[in-house]
């Protein structure tokens, strides 16, 4: 398979690399101090997450996006500028969503590493939806990103590859165990297509066999014309379509003026998740939050 082509041979190199280089005990080296550890600034929480997965006791990651905050349409402040100029390792997503990190980035200090996930995917040629909410699918996560990372904190630590390597394997394993899980809650649920706020759930649904047939928002913060509202209700009508997700309690006045159209269910999601909600607190818990409503509401949508 391509996935593990490809993270396996960077496995295998920087593995390679290091005994050849470091000599076997650098697997064995104690965690760095607190103080000395990388430090991470990502733009939003599932980012760090997964970079705090990958990076173990050897790094320190921070969220830029504050809890609660969009991820598409946020102001910067001096804080999050402050964050981002101790940072040794910048990540965001990139691809048109979090736009607002390129200032802040900007201000990063100059021996600072960045990484842009989506537009390095888009430059790989992967899988390309034109929807930027990459980590919403765990296989791309495992393919992709985790290999990104892996390279992006052994290229600004070193010492560090095989500890990030380790990590990255026992990672890959989750992420294929939590994707059994998910498919599994997908498998017998009747209804398959939803309407969506803004496009989120491309990734997602093109994992899970579901279909987002339409979205509120074009662009984020922008909604779609009246006519194509009334173009989106005639849809919903004729396809049965009784499910609109929205995002972190946002919920519009069109999204619940649509819901009335078409005897709809308004579904909220949190494709960021939250550090302090125990149900939403880790990559895996994000994404199972998410699919488990998600498939009981389409469940729930077609049953009579
Ligand atoms: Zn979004």
């Amino acid at each position: 398979m391509k996935r593990n082509t490809a993270a396996l041979v960077l496995y295998m190199a920087l593995s390679a690399l290091l005994l050849a280089g470091c000599g076997i005990f650098s697997a064995f080296q104690a965690a760095p101090d607190k103080d000395e550890r990388l430090l991470v600034a990502t733009t939003i929480y599932p980012l760090t997450c997964i970079a705090q997965e990958i990076g173990g006791d050897r790094v320190t990651v921070t969220t830029l996006l504050p809890a609660g905050g969009s991820a598409h349409l946020h102001e910067v402040g001096p804080a999050m500028m402050q964050e981002a100029v101790s940072a040794d390792l910048l990540i965001r997503i990139a691809g048109g969503l979090d736009e607002w990190a390129e200032q802040v980035f900007s201000t990063a200090r100059e021996d600072a590493a960045s990484l842009e996930i989506a537009t390095v995917l888009a430059e790989d040629g992967g899988e390309d939806l034109g929807d930027p909410h990459v980590w919403l699918d765990p296989i791309l996560v495992r393919d992709h990103i985790v290999p990104l990372l892996v390279n992006a904190f052994s290229a600004v630590d070193p010492e560090g590859s095989v500890h990030y390597v380790n990590n990255a394997a026992r990672f890959t394993d989750e992420l294929t165990d939590l994707d059994r899980e998910l498919q599994d809650m997908f498998q017998d649920v009747t209804g398959r297509s939803f309407i969506s706020d803004h496009a989120a759930w491309t990734h997602f649904a093109h994992r899970y066999n579901l279909e987002q047939r339409g979205v509120l928002e074009t662009t984020p913060g922008h909604e779609c014309s009246p006519r194509e509202a009334t173009e989106l209700v005639d849809l919903a009508n004729h396809e049965g379509i009784h499910v609109i997700t929205t995002t972190r309690g946002h919920g519009t006045m069109l999204a619940e003026a649509l819901a009335g159209q078409i005897d709809g269910i308004l579904l909220d999601l949190d494709p960021l998740g939250d550090p302090d909600s125990a149900d939403r607190n880790s990559y895996a818990q994000i994404m199972r939050y998410n699919a488990a409503k998600l498939a009981a509401a389409l469940h729930e949508s077609v049953e009579p």
